[in-house]
């Protein structure tokens, strides 16, 4: 289990954008998201950001979950 370095909180889920197939690693609690496993505070995005800028909701029913990470 990874927790999330910027809320320090919540775990962070691997999952796939159901539209676009691109594979996510996302906070569960405050929705930090990062573009691969190199879960790193200078990387870090923004989920909802990160969806409208591929005219996705920033839901996660667009996203198919593949689980917690190590
Ligand atoms: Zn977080």
């Amino acid at each position: 289990m990874k927790i999330c370095p910027l809320c320090e909180y919540g775990t962070i889920i691997e999952a796939i954008i159901k539209v676009t197939k691109e594979r996510i690693y996302l906070c569960e609690e405050c929705e930090a998201l990062w573009k691969d496993s190199i879960i790193d505070l200078d990387k870090v995005l923004n989920f909802e950001d990160f969806m409208l800028q591929r005219n996705l909701k920033p839901l996660w029913k667009e996203l198919e979950i593949v689980g917690e990470i190590e």
